[in-house]
């Protein structure tokens, strides 16, 4: 965790959220796509990163989240279910 993200955080309301344990602050798991574009470099005799473009990233209800407080594992919809 960052400095960044905890300030966020301070800035809310904290609301159960775990469904096990009731934590306010869990994780969701999920991959960004990075694609390279690259070139030789002769000086360096290695492959050289001319610009490189990320892809979009973003969680559904089928994304994986856990808790770190009771290790509790499950989907984004999980956590939304009932609300
Ligand atoms: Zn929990």
């Amino acid at each position: 965790m960052n400095a960044a993200s905890a300030s966020r955080q301070d800035a809310q309301a904290p609301a159960p959220l775990c469904p096990a344990c009731g934590a306010p602050v869990v994780s969701i798991d999920t991959s960004v796509e990075v694609k390279y574009r690259v070139h030789y470099a002769i000086t360096a005799q290695d492959l050289e990163v001319i610009c490189e473009q990320v892809g979009d990233s973003g969680w559904d209800e089928e994304t994986t989240a856990e808790c770190d407080a009771c290790g509790w594992h499950g989907t984004v919809g999980d956590l939304l279910a009932g609300r």
